[in-house]
C-alpha cells in the first residue's frame, strides 16, 4: 500500500477552534478533561488577540498547548487580495476550503466602521437585481469561516484590542448568501461577534438583513436578539414575485407578520426593524409606489432604508435617477418614516451592495462572460420599422 495516502487516512482531522461559540468551545475543553473556563482563555486569545498559535498562549500549561497543538488549529480562511478604494472602504477577496472565493466589505464612516459579511458561497434565492444571485449557489460558508471574515477584517487594522478605538464597530449580515439559509452557522458566529470574551458587539451593532425566509426568521427570535433588516423592494405581491423571488412561498403579509413577531419578541420594546429598498429606475421609483409602501409600513416599527441601485454587467436594470429618488424619500419622510439613502461606497473596487460576486469559478467567468457579450450585442433592427 502507498504509505502517504496510508497517512492521511489515518491523520485525525484537527478541531477549528477559530469555528467555535463560547458552548462549543467550552464543551470542547470538557471533552480534553480540561475546566470549561479555559474556553474564555482561548476566545479571548483568539478573537481579541488575533493569535493564532497556541504556544504564544502564555497562560495555559506547556502541557495543555502542546496537547492543542495537536487535536486543534485556529484557521482562519486565506486573504487572495485586499483592495482599497478612494472612499476608504477596504474589501477583501477571500479563498475558502475548496478554492472558492467570497467578499467581504469594510465601509467606514465619521461615526462608525460597517463590516459587511457573506454567509454563503453564492446564493440559492436568485433575487434579479442581485450580482450574487446571478451566480448561483455553491455552499454554506462555516462559523470558521463567517467569524474568520471579522478575524482577518480587525487583524489587518491591527485593532485587537480595546473596545474604544476599533476599526470595527458594528457588523452586518449584508454580503454574498442569505443569512437565514445557513441557520446555525450564522447565530453562532453572531454570537461569537456579540460574545465579551470574543468581539463584544452590541446586539444593535449586529444587524442580519433576510430577503425574507420566514420560518427561519420566526425561530431566529428564539435565539437572538439582533438587529433586524428585511430586504423589501416592493410594495405589493406581483411586482415583488419578480424581483424576489422567494416572494411567491412566503409573500409580503407573512413576512411583516414574521418581522412584526420577531420585534414583540425583543425585551426593549423600542427597536426598529430596517426596511431595505434598492431603487431601480423605472421599476419600483414611482411617487405611487411610495405612497403604496408607505400606507403597507404602517404595520410595522420601522426605519426605511432605500439603496440606489448598483448596476452590474447584464442585469439589464439602472439606477434610479437623483429627481426619482429624491421624490421617493420626500414621500415616506411626509408619511413621517425614518428614511436614510445608502450612499453607494466601493464603487471602483465592485465592492457596493449587490456586486459582491467573488467570482469563485470558472463557470462564474464564463457566465460573466457571456452577458457581457450580450450587453454588447446592438439591438436588432427589424426592417421596415
Ligand atoms: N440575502 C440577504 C442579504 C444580501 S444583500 C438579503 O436579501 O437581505 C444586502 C442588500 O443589498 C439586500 O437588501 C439586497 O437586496 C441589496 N442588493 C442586492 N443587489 C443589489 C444591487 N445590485 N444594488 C443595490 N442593492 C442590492
Amino acid at each position: 500500500m502507498d504509505s502517504d495516502s496510508d497517512k492521511t487516512q489515518t491523520l485525525p482531522q484537527r478541531i477549528n477552534l477559530l469555528g467555535l461559540s463560547a458552548e462549543k468551545m467550552a464543551g470542547f475543553f470538557e471533552g480534553l478533561g480540561e475546566k470549561r473556563f479555559r474556553a474564555n482563555q482561548l476566545l479571548k486569545w483568539i478573537h481579541q488577540r488575533g493569535v493564532d498559535d497556541f504556544s504564544l498562549m502564555t497562560d495555559l500549561s506547556r502541557s495543555l498547548r502542546d496537547r492543542l497543538a495537536e487535536v486543534a488549529e485556529i484557521r482562519a480562511p486565506e486573504v487572495v487580495s485586499v483592495h482599497d478604494s478612494a472612499d476608504g472602504t477596504r474589501k477583501w477577496l477571500i479563498r475558502t476550503d475548496g478554492g472558492e472565493c467570497i467578499e467581504t466589505v469594510y465601509i467606514p464612516s465619521a461615526d462608525r466602521g460597517t463590516l459587511c459579511v457573506s454567509s454563503q458561497i453564492g446564493c440559492k434565492l436568485d433575487c434579479s437585481f442581485c450580482a450574487t444571485g446571478k451566480q448561483g449557489f455553491n455552499r454554506n460558508l462555516s462559523t470558521a469561516e463567517i467569524i474568520g471574515q471579522l478575524w482577518i477584517a480587525v487583524k489587518s487594522f491591527r485593532s485587537f484590542g480595546p473596545r474604544e478605538d476599533r476599526a470595527v464597530s458594528n457588523v452586518v449580515m449584508m454580503g454574498m448568501g442569505e443569512p437565514l439559509m445557513n441557520f446555525d452557522n450564522v447565530v453562532d458566529a453572531m454570537n461569537l461577534m456579540m460574545d465579551d470574551c470574543a468581539y463584544g458587539l452590541s446586539k444593535r451593532r449586529v444587524t442580519l438583513s433576510t430577503a425574507g425566509v420566514v420560518p427561519a426568521l420566526d425561530a431566529l427570535g428564539d435565539v437572538t436578539d439582533v438587529s433586524l433588516a428585511i430586504s423589501l423592494h416592493a410594495a405589493n405581491d406581483a411586482l415583488r414575485n419578480e424581483l424576489v423571488p422567494i416572494n411567491r412561498k412566503y409573500p409580503i403579509a407573512s413576512l411583516l407578520d414574521s418581522a412584526r413577531r420577531y420585534l414583540d419578541k425583543l425585551p426593549d420594546s423600542h427597536r426598529k426593524i430596517t426596511v431595505e429598498y434598492t431603487l431601480i429606475d423605472q421599476v419600483n421609483d414611482r411617487p405611487e409606489q411610495a405612497r403604496e409602501l408607505a400606507e403597507l409600513l404602517k404595520v410595522l416599527p420601522c426605519k426605511i432604508n432605500l439603496i440606489p441601485f448598483n448596476p452590474f454587467s447584464g442585469s439589464g436594470y439602472r439606477r434610479v435617477s437623483n429627481n426619482a429618488l429624491n421624490r421617493f424619500k420626500d414621500i415616506l419622510v411626509e408619511a413621517g418614516y425614518t428614511v436614510t439613502v445608502r450612499t453607494t461606497r466601493g464603487d471602483d473596487i465592485a465592492a457596493a451592495c449587490g456586486q459582491l460576486a467573488g467570482d469563485f469559478n470558472d463557470k462564474t467567468r464564463r457566465k460573466e462572460r457571456y452577458l457581457r457579450r450580450l450587453d454588447e450585442q446592438q439591438p436588432v433592427r427589424i426592417v421596415g420599422q
